[in-house]
């Protein structure tokens, strides 16, 4: 069984539709996969729906724009109730910080002498309700500005960079809490990547696990090198957390992410389902049965 637990649809900064996406995942032979776009739910059901027409698992996900000290968490959350108030509440600030921000960017990169007005960003976005740093991205390519997404990153937006603004985003382990009260699971997305293991050190993760019960980590990411997930394997074995494995999938929006290029451990996935089915089933939204 091959399972993809990170993928994003066009719905935030991918480039497919929910519906084309579990298409490809059922192309490439994956058996499970999650849709987890930025701070919305609304890919789930079109997913949904193209799922159970092809026989793909599509496990209903979201990943949350948190933050610990000022840098960027993200956390993925499994199975979780999108009509639960608290998480709903959080995720439309998140959303309305996103579209704060943008004034500040698009001011910072035209006196940076690379102007893109904010229609030439909206055009980017489609219908996605979640306006990310790709889509000025993309705003910024389609300008002749920069080559790709990557050169728009490195040069103007990534964290810290000179087009940056921070955003409004929730403290991670209150993201995790509002994870929980809406009955999903919580799992910190590529933890190490891009050199952050001073965001998230191991004494760090183990309160997180003990004081607001941390599921898992993603530890098989394209942001992880070798030693990096051997690493994180040991960590994820000490803490009892669920080790996960994705691509992180964006469509044509980032290279070398394709689908199933990192994978879950069916025995994972099985675990994940138990823990879900200990949630309160009443608020909480439960995976699909695995197809096993
Ligand atoms: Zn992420
Ligand atoms: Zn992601």
């Amino acid at each position: 069984m091959r399972i993809d637990l990170h993928t994003h649809s066009s719905v935030s900064d991918g480039t497919d539709t929910p519906a084309e996406l579990v298409d490809k995942a059922h192309a490439v032979g994956l058996d499970v996969v999650a849709l987890t776009d930025h701070d919305t739910f609304d890919g789930l059901d079109a997913a949904a729906a193209e799922g159970e027409r092809l026989g793909v698992v599509v496990v209903p996900g979201m990943e949350l724009s948190c933050s610990r000290q000022g840098s960027s968490v993200h956390v993925l959350a499994y199975g979780a109730d999108p009509a639960s108030p608290g998480l709903a509440a959080e995720m439309a600030r998140v959303r309305g910080g996103r579209l704060g921000r943008l004034t500040g960017v698009l001011a910072k990169l035209a006196a940076l002498g690379v102007p893109v007005s904010e229609a030439e960003v909206m055009a980017q976005v489609g219908t996605s309700p979640s306006v990310g740093r790709p889509h000025i991205a993309d705003a910024l390519i389609k300008a002749g500005h920069v080559r790709d997404r990557q050169e728009a990153f490195d040069r103007f937006l990534a964290d810290g960079g000179p087009a940056h603004v921070p955003r409004y985003t929730i403290e991670v382990d209150r993201g995790i809490d509002l994870v929980h009260e809406a009955g999903g699971l919580a799992v910190i997305a590529h933890p190490w990547g891009r050199g952050r293991e001073h965001v998230l050190p191991p004494q760090v993760l183990a309160a997180l696990v003990h004081d607001h019960g941390l599921d898992g980590i993603e530890v098989d990411h394209q942001d992880h090198d070798a030693d990096i997930r051997a690493r994180l394997r040991v960590l994820a074995d000490s803490l009892d957390l669920l080790a996960t494995g994705s691509s992180d999938y964006h469509g044509a929006g980032k290279l070398d992410h394709d689908l199933g290029c990192n994978t879950t451990d069916p025995e994972v996935f099985n675990e994940m389902q138990r823990r879900l089915a200990h949630f309160t089933p009443a608020s909480g939204r439960p995976l699909p049965p695995s197809s096993r």
